[in-house]
């Protein structure tokens, strides 16, 4: 087998000429304090073993990355019936843009941009429960952690900011798109964006989409096989902001990212491989995780392409 430690011990030093080239998200205080030198990543191979290197046990705020949990629930609950509420072509816009949802008639065009994550949550709100606790504990669940959380300076920070995401939610439910109250649907979407997971947590989270929704680390199936092919899709094609092309062209595995400098990429049958490192490029995605990664899959030939 593969020497996984070594090759990232390796990376780890082969990314340190990409530091300095990104910068920290800065649009709440809370995630502009963390220091831009961090650099952590785990993988989690479909046979069990676990790799890690620098500060992959270092919780970080998941951002984005937290829309891909709440669409396996959602697609675990509802099924294809999300698509009804939300498409699945990449935008080409940036993740927080409004430009094209009026035209659209307030149907986002895929669950990653985030009124199609406020569209998708909507969904997952009308199930009976309480929304937040589902979802931490689904993390929970995922992550085989129970210290898994929400982090409320970042949650509060961000709905302190929340304008933007609030008028989309707005523009959605004039046409009917939005079923729940705006303000309870943005407090429960920065709540989930708030929550804060290692990178090891996140490959252990990503495994069953790596392994056709069942894991037997797990011992459960989160989605069917269907739905686990159907969401790396979505994430190939929409998990990286507007830069998904180039993403795929470098890196080619489907993937999430988050502004928080997370991103969680599945290599499917393989493994998931979760990376961490808080200076991101002009699009949002980490600057440097996307470098790791770009190695990691070359060195591995895992690159689905
Ligand atoms: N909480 C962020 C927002 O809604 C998430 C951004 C992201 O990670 O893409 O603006």
């Amino acid at each position: 087998m593969l020497d996984y430690q070594a090759l990232l011990d390796y990376i780890a030093e082969a990314v340190q000429p990409h530091f300095g080239k990104g910068k920290v998200a800065n649009y709440i205080p809370a995630l502009g304090r963390v220091p831009a030198s961090k650099f952590g990543m785990a993988v989690q191979l479909a046979s069990g073993e676990s790799f890690t290197v620098g500060d992959a046990f270092e919780p970080f705020s998941i951002q984005s990355i937290s829309k891909l949990f709440v669409l396996e629930l959602v697609m675990s609950h509802f099924g294809d019936m999300v698509w009804t509420r939300v498409g699945k072509e990449p935008s080409g816009d940036r993740f927080n843009s409004l430009i094209k949802l009026e035209m659209e008639q307030g149907v986002p065009r895929n669950p990653f941009i985030n009124p199609g994550a406020l569209a998708t949550l909507d969904l997952l709100m009308g199930l009976k429960g309480d929304t937040k606790h589902r979802i931490r504990n689904y993390l929970r669940f995922l992550a085989m952690n129970e210290a898994v959380d929400t982090d409320a300076a970042v949650m509060n920070s961000e709905l302190a900011h929340s304008d933007l995401n609030r008028a989309m939610a707005h523009l959605m439910k004039s046409h009917g798109n939005i079923d729940q109250d705006v303000d309870t649907l943005l407090e429960t979407y920065c709540y989930q964006c708030a929550m804060t997971m290692s990178c090891k947590d996140l490959a252990l989270a990503g495994l069953p989409l790596a392994t056709g929704g069942y894991s037997a680390l797990h011992d459960a199936a989160v989605v069917s096989a269907a739905q686990a092919k159907r969401i790396n899709a979505v994430m190939l094609t929409c998990g990286m902001y507007d830069s998904v092309g180039s993403f795929a062209y470098r890196v080619g595995v489907p993937a999430k990212s988050g502004v928080g400098g997370g991103i969680l990429a599945v290599i499917p049958g393989k493994m998931s491989v979760a990376v961490w490192s808080p200076e991101l490029d002009q699009f949002g995605n980490s600057y440097v995780g996307t470098a790791a990664l770009e190695m990691f899959t070359s060195m591995t030939h895992s690159s689905i392409f």
